[in-house]
């Protein structure tokens, strides 16, 4: 088999932690940032307690569920039991030959270093391309799109284009359902017919397998739809708005965020069309950050 094609299957088909529905995009980050520091020339391996650990742990906080504890240890250590991914060092610990995971202090200890094997190092060393079209492939498999842009601006990485896969007819039911305003402020921006920066957002994930149902989505104007993906705000069981308390800036930003803390969204004329309870549960859990 082309070794290429192997590769992207490998990263494909990564086996996810998952409890329940939640959210665990621990080694897609970390495999994001190894990519981005190949790109610059890093070498193979990289220590965790001198180059992974601090920045998996700041990648984790901020893109992934909020969690009273995070492990960047699980992922450098799992990945190894997914075909291209290899450590160094690793026979010092003390789960040495088991399949347990040794406790994280023993990776800084024992100078424990983690990659890509020869051959796929090998692979993407000679190729930027491939680099980019692998992140591509974990950010669109892992992350809401706005995210997306997000991790590859701050990674460096080159995106072909945010790939919009999502049902057109999708957009145009929730828009409808919503009256064509945002259902937190209202925006309704309009250049003759067409709405401007007016979208449909899904409220969970499709990456997590959130449908494109009316049920799934929320019309929000263009800022306030990057702030939901972000966790920046999120709506409760009573269908009022919540804001992070991590949002701060100027009396705009009061204005477009905390003035509507507490307002009920404005809801869909038909209740079949109202966001489903399970739905926003998995966004509260997964992306708000209190
Ligand atoms: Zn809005």
């Amino acid at each position: 088999m082309d070794p290429i094609k192997n590769l992207q299957q490998a990263i494909a088909s990564i086996t996810i932690w998952r409890k329940g529905e939640q959210r665990a995009p621990h080694k897609p980050l970390l495999l994001l940032y190894v990519l981005a520091c190949y790109q610059h020339g890093h070498s193979r391996l990289f220590d965790y307690g001198s180059e992974i650990r601090d920045n998996l742990h700041g990648l984790l906080e901020r893109f992934g569920p909020q969690r009273a504890q995070y492990r960047p240890d699980m992922p450098f250590w799992r990945l190894q039991a997914d075909g291209f991914w290899e450590l160094q060092n690793a026979e010092r610990c003390s789960t040495s030959g088991s399949s347990r995971q040794p406790p994280a202090g023993e990776l800084v200890e024992h100078h424990v270093a983690g990659g890509f094997d020869e051959q796929h190092y090998s692979l993407l060393i000679k190729s930027k391309t491939l680099i980019n079209s692998l992140a591509q492939q974990i950010l669109e498999a892992h992350f809401a799109e706005s995210i997306q842009e997000e991790l590859a601006e701050e990674l460096g990485f080159n995106l072909l284009q945010i790939r919009k896969q999502r049902d057109p007819l999708f957009r145009q039911q929730v828009l409808r359902a919503y009256n064509y305003q945002c259902a937190i402020c209202g925006f309704n921006l309009r250049h003759d017919n067409a709405s401007i920066a007016l979208e449909a957002a899904h409220i969970k994930w499709k990456q997590h397998g959130g449908p494109c149902e009316v049920a799934n989505g929320l019309a929000l104007c263009a800022i306030h739809h990057k702030a939901f993906d972000k966790g920046s705000l999120g709506v409760d069981e009573n269908m009022r708005v919540q804001i992070s308390s991590a949002v701060n800036g100027n009396s705009i930003v009061s204005r477009l965020f905390w003035d509507f803390s507490g307002v009920q969204i404005q809801l869909p004329m038909q209740k079949e069309n109202y966001p489903q309870a399970n739905y926003i549960e998995w966004h509260t859990r997964e992306i708000f950050r209190k």
